[in-house]
């Protein structure tokens, strides 16, 4: 079952037990956009009680709030009364919502575009906030006035980059003047927040445009207060060249690669990134210029390919050549690399050590720090294809121990 057909099958239900139900928000947009839905979220005039009631296996985390889960098959659905907020202390969450009417809820929400519900029963769109104009005129224009719908939840004003960027469309001058007006404010918002909706403009293929409007409307200096204009643009430069699909912490690494590796994880730290991100970033930035090098021994090139992010790390300088002046140049020494390593054919990358330490305090070397030293020098001839059996280990230990 898709997520569209278990939302399709709870709207019914929902109708045949008396209540008003309909698609609501992004999926309306995208139906009428003809792009792929993300989810399929169900609004009703059900309370959260009754839609507990209604269905078998449902999640009530949010039932407070007005939301159920309901899970289907292995799909789940977000299924929310309709409701307004109230109370929006420090452009946060509200602290209370009540259960109203469709088109009360409709204004709730963010923007024309996302405001619109969708009845697959009788297949008629309910456009309370003229969403359906702004899709023809392709605008993102907020529910109300800009600004007090902003001081509301100032990630809104992230959000309207956000879908500016994927769906290529522009922010209307209000809305856009209240985001300049505002962006200082993002500060209020949790870092986790910011970086999801951050992590959307990233791993969009529109990635430069949509952090050329940060850049321009000020959110970029509020979130990474140290990133200078140069560096920003610089790191614009290098999103324009990624293609296709890249993930978050890669495309993070290319906005910075412009910038000392210590200094880009401690702007990056008020997003509160998993480790994971954190070492992909820290990873890719350390090895900027390595795979430029010419020279670099078998062993070295070795232990590099063997490294989980070594694709992104390659895509990362092809991108930062192709963004420097006079960089398209020096792109042969990645075509170089890239030679040697189809060369290498099917290899083992990290073969187990000829020797291990027991082996080598038999053969006489002391335990110690210079047993460390003894074998991963060892271990680099192995890697060279200078030793390559156990008895020729032996031999170089003895040669290098006399
Ligand atoms: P996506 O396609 O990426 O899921 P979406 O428009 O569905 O985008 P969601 O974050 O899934 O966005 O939220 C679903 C709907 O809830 C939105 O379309 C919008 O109507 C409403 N909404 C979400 N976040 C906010 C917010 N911060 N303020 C007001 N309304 C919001
Ligand atoms: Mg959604």
């Amino acid at each position: 079952m898709t997520n569209r057909e278990a939302a399709l099958y709870i709207i019914k239900k929902l109708h045949k037990s008396g209540y008003e139900a309909l698609l609501a928000g992004g999926c309306v947009r995208d139906m009428l956009l003809r792009r792929r839905a993300v989810d399929y979220d169900v609004a009703t005039n059900a309370h959260p009680k009754e839609v507990i009631k209604l269905f078998r296996r449902t999640l009530k985390v949010g039932a407070k709030f007005g939301v159920v889960i309901v899970l289907m098959d292995k799909v789940q659905v977000e299924v929310a009364t309709f409701r307004s907020e109230a109370g929006y202390v420090d452009g946060r969450r509200p602290s209370s919502v009540q259960f109203t009417s469709a088109s009360e809820d409709a204004s709730r929400r963010d923007f024309t575009i996302n405001g619109m519900f969708y009845n697959p029963l009788k297949k008629e769109v309910i456009d309370y906030v003229h969403g359906q104009k702004d899709l023809k005129r392709k605008t993102i224009r907020t529910i109300g006035i800009a600004d007090e719908r902003f001081s509301e939840d100032y990630l809104r004003m992230l959000r309207a980059v956000r879908f500016s960027t994927q769906i290529g469309f522009k922010i209307e001058p209000a809305t856009w003047k209240a985001i300049c007006n505002n962006a200082k404010k993002i500060n209020k918002i949790s870092g986790e927040r910011i970086a999801i909706e951050l992590g959307y403009i990233l791993i969009n293929t529109n990635r430069a445009a949509g952090i050329s409007m940060l850049v321009e409307c000020g959110l970029a200096k509020a979130i990474f207060p140290n990133l200078t204009a140069a560096q920003a643009s610089y790191g614009i430069l290098v999103l324009s060249q990624l293609r296709g699909k890249v993930d978050f912490a890669f495309a993070m690494a290319c906005l910075f690669s412009n910038c000392e590796t210590e200094f880009a994880l401690e702007e990056c730290e008020i997003l509160k990134l998993s480790r994971n991100d954190n070492k992909h970033i820290q990873f890719l930035l350390e090895n900027r210029g390595k795979l430029l090098d010419y020279e670099m021994s078998l062993s070295n090139l070795k232990k590099i390919l063997a490294k989980q992010h070594f694709h992104d790390l390659f895509e990362m300088q092809k991108a930062i050549q192709k963004a420097t002046i006079g960089g398209r140049k020096s792109i042969s020494a990645l075509i170089k690399l890239n030679r040697r390593i189809k060369l290498l054919g099917d290899i083992e990358l990290q073969p187990k050590p000829l020797l291990n330490g027991h082996d080598l305090i038999k053969l006489g070397a002391v335990s110690g720090p210079s047993l460390g030293r003894l074998a991963n020098e060892l271990y680099v001839a192995q890697l060279e294809g200078h030793v390559t059996t156990k008895e020729q280990a032996i031999e170089w230990v003895k040669l290098r121990l006399a």
